[in-house]
């Protein structure tokens, strides 16, 4: 987390706005769960100011950035209402670590599996919801951009379960 991002939370905890308050995480009742929570916020927030002052992306990129940030800290993050719902249930379909629905502003809904790889695999599903909530539901196009933003912000994406179908590859493949 960069300083100037860590005021910020700070400042937004004392002053009670959203952002990085306990009000975007009403539902979550494990302590762990809403550490990881708010660790995965800052880091995708931290991703998205830093693609902002990237070389790698065009004005065009770097507006997405920002659009995906703003969404991020306006949109809600809840736990998913029903752990055994179609979405999270692996032995039912299911395989996703968040979802959003098609509802306008849909909060960010958090599946039991969104938690078992660590906060910063928690933080790119966050940009690839928000990437969502911004309006871009194709799960490819939405790949990509997660890729390119997470990337341009210093991080390491890992490639989602998306990745083959979208015949995405990358240099490192091994
Ligand atoms: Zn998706």
């Amino acid at each position: 987390m960069t300083r100037s991002r860590f005021l910020f939370c700070l400042l937004s905890l004392i002053t009670s706005l959203s952002a990085c308050g306990q009000k975007t995480l009403q539902g979550f009742q494990d302590s762990a769960q809403i550490m990881s929570v708010e660790d995965a916020m800052s880091q995708a927030l931290g991703w998205m100011d830093d693609a902002q002052n990237s070389s790698s992306l065009d004005a065009s990129e770097k507006a997405f950035a920002l659009k995906v940030k703003t969404t991020l800290i306006e949109s809600r993050v809840l736990p998913s209402p029903d752990i055994h719902n179609m979405e999270c249930d692996k032995s039912n379909g299911g395989f996703v670590a968040a979802y959003v629905s098609n509802e306008e502003n849909s909060p960010i809904f958090v599946c039991e599996s969104g938690f078992e790889f660590g906060s910063e695999f928690l933080a790119q599903v966050f940009v690839h919801e928000a990437i969502h909530l911004s309006g871009i539901l194709d799960e490819c196009q939405t790949t990509v951009l997660e890729q390119k933003l997470i990337s341009a912000g210093g991080g390491n994406p890992f490639k989602n379960s998306y990745f083959e179908a979208c015949g995405l590859s990358s240099d490192d493949d091994e």
